[in-house]
């Protein structure tokens, strides 16, 4: 017997019919004389619907009414999941993340858990009840409720397994593992059998958003195994491991696309000491969180440029922020472009290898695609490049790296975005 958690993300739970076949995946493993924890996530679609409803009522809502509103979403399909597992006669029932509780900080809209009580769910589940837990909320000390950001039933589900202390994490999604690069837009991309943790975690946080980044960080602190599978078939998935010797070292484990980022540039600032920390410092306080940077050599004048991007649904603030330092930075203008995007090749192999940038920079020349920014660490090369030529230079990425296979199946048709 295994204690196993199982997520299902949003396109599996999207409708009674697919969270039948939810059902039916959950009963297979109790049969199997399993002890199940299921995570679930919003049907697709829903939780854009419910913060759409927020942005109505007001532009700038209160952020622990905004998670009131769209924790809804996970609280009705944990509902409708036990529901559907007592109807196949499997004894089941739900625990909202407040009846748990699940601690989380008071960081509204991207909480962070801290502790999940676990005594009566255990008991629960010992006595043959399959536990249904929302995931992406909980609890603040404070009795309010929280969410844990986009994407964050990932998180739920890793952090509910390290608190179980459950033999594996299962995550089923909506294709059939983890794969050189979204399958969705390179059909020749390959699954991965098995990624590291590390390359793992840089996927996620340069946006694939398979996994989300904090549920990689909090999988590799606490040792949880974690799987991704499809809920629509039974194809093997991919399993994230910690790194070893037996491991075939690819150079490049995966290609990444992120259209969540602006660039900003500066036009004209002072070149002298003071003056970035002068940029930066003003954006820090507003918690804008700044990724590329660059600083072109001062012309003539002693006045350079300085470029860099921000989460896209930042731009505004960033802009506003800007405005404000304007007197105390001292620039000459300031521009906005939120038609770029940011593609990045992540390997663990880049560590003992050169030539892999310069690989990259090759292939996007040998397609007329202009870089506008680059930054790198030991096992990741990331470049801004207009929004346009996003596919066209993740294929030709993917080929130049030597990653194609033969053409996937097994991408569930109208997948939407996230829950
Ligand atoms: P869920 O709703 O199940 O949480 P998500 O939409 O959050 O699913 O994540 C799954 C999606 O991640 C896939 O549909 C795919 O388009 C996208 N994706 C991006 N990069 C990758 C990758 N390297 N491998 C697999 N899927 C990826
Ligand atoms: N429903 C939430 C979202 O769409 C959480 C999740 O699905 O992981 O972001
Ligand atoms: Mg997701």
């Amino acid at each position: 017997m295994a204690r196993i958690v199982m997520k299902f993300g949003g396109t599996s739970m999207a409708g009674t019919e697919r969270i039948r076949n939810v059902a039916s995946r959950v009963k297979r493993e109790v049969d199997a004389g399993n002890e199940v924890a299921v995570v679930v996530s919003a049907m697709s679609g829903e939780t854009d619907r419910l913060v759409g409803y927020c942005r109505e009522a007001s532009p700038l809502a209160d952020p622990a009414e905004y998670d009131v509103v769209v924790a809804a979403g996970e609280q009705i399909t944990s509902g409708l999941l036990a529901i559907t597992l007592q109807s196949l006669g499997v004894k089941a029932r739900s625990w909202l993340g407040w009846q748990l509780p699940i601690r989380t900080s008071s960081a509204h809209s991207v909480a962070r858990i801290e502790d999940i009580e676990t005594a009566a769910i255990l008991a629960s589940m010992a006595a043959g009840e399959v536990a249904v837990v929302p995931g992406f909320q909980g609890l603040t000390a404070g009795e309010r409720v929280t969410t844990l950001g986009r994407g964050g039933s990932d998180t739920s589900a890793v952090a509910m397994a390290a608190a179980l202390k459950a033999d594996r994490c299962d995550i089923y999604t909506d294709v059939d593992g983890v794969y050189t690069t979204d399958p969705r837009i390179v059909p020749r991309a390959r699954k991965l059998h098995r990624i590291t943790y590390e390359e793992m975690l840089e996927l996620a946080s340069v946006g694939a958003k398979v996994l989300q980044t904090r549920s990689v960080e909090l999988a590799m602190k606490e040792k949880v195994v974690v799987q991704v599978l499809s809920s629509f078939s039974d194809a093997p998935g991919t399993l994230v491991v910690d790194e070893d010797d037996e491991m075939e070292q690819e150079l490049i484990a995966g290609i990444v696309a992120d259209k969540g980022e602006a660039k900003v540039t500066l036009v004209g600032v002072p070149d002298k000491p003071g003056v970035v920390a002068g940029i930066f410092g003003p954006l820090a306080d507003a918690n804008i969180n700044v990724d590329m940077i660059v600083q072109n050599i001062a012309k003539g004048e002693g006045k350079t440029d300085v470029t860099f991007t921000v989460p896209r649904a930042q731009l505004p603030a960033s802009m506003d922020v800007l405005e404000k330092a304007r007197d105390a930075i001292g620039f000459a203008s300031l521009l906005a472009d939120d038609d770029v995007a940011k593609i990045s090749v992540v390997g663990v192999g880049m560590k003992s290898h050169a030539g892999v940038a310069a690989t990259m920079f090759r292939a996007l020349a040998s397609r007329g695609i202009n870089i506008q920014a680059i930054t790198t660490s030991e096992i990741k090369v990331s470049v801004l490049i207009p929004m346009d030529y996003v596919e066209l230079a993740v294929r030709v990425l993917h080929t130049a790296y030597g990653l194609d296979g033969p053409i996937a199946g097994d991408v569930a048709e109208d997948a939407e975005s996230d829950a």
